[in-house]
């Protein structure tokens, strides 16, 4: 049983992969740290599309952590399927990493416990003190407080974080599948009221998921919208059981209150057909050790908001697709005409190009919706 200290620099309430990249990133900079996770054991699983674009990796590799290492499968793009459509674009030099989710909890824990983090598994925080957080019966003193306690964070409501929060949710369900993938892309299918999108994850399986406004759209029904991709899982054994989570758009007006931060889901998330919530956690978690480590905790807002802004940007683009289906067969038309464009916008996507370069592309794209050309 793992010794709990009485006191710590930084105490991270939540040992998903946003707590432990904290804790990683902390340790990094000689903080002292203890995550409680309120699970009794790892690896962790959660429904997610298990799909790490190149920024998430790089993202992941200046904590020290190489994915590379882990059981996991290469993506060197994405395609876009739907409205008889197909177009597709590499990332570029860099791949993308399909890897489960309990894989990467794994490496996560592993890497956290190299550098010295205490973890307390099966502790649940059940309140805050000014320099204190109370666990079960017991009081552990600590200069600062990080909530990585995911969407539905305690931490952001007892520090009065959630103030002027907004949010909107859509939901996702994932299932695995035992089938080599058919090529080196991630794919999304875009369908009327859904999308689904499918990530190899290792050399015989895949990740299936589905995401959409409709609480009840489990994946048997959405599959069914999908006839090419259902007839290619159809023989196909499935692995895992179906697992559901909430995809929320939440933003906060402000992720931090006097030692308290608040990183990863708990902090706000774009919607998790961007693929970004990882990327965004793990670099929340690279910001908020360099902020406490420089002395200079304020810092960590102005981080915070700069990382957001370009996955809330693209989410903000990809939701009007799945919003207007006129623009979904329009866009969708247009960019099967100019692979090109695609590939501009989806450098953008995953950090290669700034996205003030777009304003061309999306002319361009523009242009060609209109006059198909
Ligand atoms: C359907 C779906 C698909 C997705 N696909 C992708 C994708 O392909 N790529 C990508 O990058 N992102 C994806 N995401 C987003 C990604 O899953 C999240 O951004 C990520 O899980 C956030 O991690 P987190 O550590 O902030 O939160 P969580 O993973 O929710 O972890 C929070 C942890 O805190 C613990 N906890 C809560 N309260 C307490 C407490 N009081 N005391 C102690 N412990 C506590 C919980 O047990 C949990 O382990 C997807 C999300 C969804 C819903």
């Amino acid at each position: 049983m793992t010794a709990v200290p009485r006191e710590t620099d930084l105490f991270v309430v939540g040992g998903g992969p946003a707590g432990l990249a904290a804790a990683i990133a902390a340790r990094d900079k000689g903080l002292r740290v203890v995550v409680a996770e309120s699970a009794r054991e790892g690896p962790i699983d959660k429904a997610c599309g298990e799909g790490l674009m190149p920024d998430s990796l790089a993202a992941l590799g200046s904590l020290g952590v190489d994915a590379g290492s882990s059981p996991g499968y290469p993506f060197a793009g994405i395609r876009f399927l739907g409205e008889g459509h197909s177009v597709e674009a590499r990332f570029g030099p860099h791949c993308g990493l399909g890897i489960r989710r309990t894989a990467l909890h794994q490496l996560l824990v592993q890497h956290a416990l190299d550098r010295g983090v205490s973890i307390l598994w099966g502790a649940t925080v059940r309140a805050l003190a000014h320099d204190a957080v109370e666990l079960e019966g017991r009081r552990i003193r600590c200069r600062w407080i990080a909530g990585a306690d995911g969407g539905n964070s305690t931490v952001r409501r007892w520090a009065g974080l959630d103030a002027g929060m907004s949010e909107k949710h859509r939901y996702g369900f994932r299932r695995h599948y035992a089938l080599q993938p058919w090529d080196e892309f991630m794919e999304i299918h875009w369908g009327r009221a859904c999308q689904v999108y499918v990530t190899p994850v290792a050399e015989r399986e895949l990740c299936v998921a589905v995401i959409s406004r409709n609480p009840k759209l489990r994946l048997d029904e959405a599959l069914s919208c999908f006839p090419d991709l259902s007839e290619k899982l159809a023989s196909a054994p499935i692995t895992s059981r179906e697992r559901g989570a909430v995809s929320a758009s939440r933003t906060l007006p402000r992720v931090r209150a006097g030692n308290v931060f608040l990183v990863g889901d708990a902090s706000g998330s774009v919607d998790a057909i961007t693929g970004e919530g990882l990327c965004l956690a793990f670099q929340q978690a690279a910001a908020l050790a360099d902020a406490l480590a420089r002395g200079e905790p304020r810092l960590y807002q102005d981080a915070h908001d700069r990382i957001r802004r370009r996955p809330a940007l693209m989410a903000d683009l990809m939701l009007l697709l799945d919003n207007r289906g006129w623009l979904r067969r329009r866009a969708l038309s247009s960019l099967s005409l100019r692979p090109a464009l695609f590939g501009h916008l989806l450098a953008a996507h995953a950090g290669a190009v700034p996205v003030t370069r777009l304003a061309g592309s999306m002319m361009a794209l523009g242009w060609t919706m209109v006059f198909g050309v």
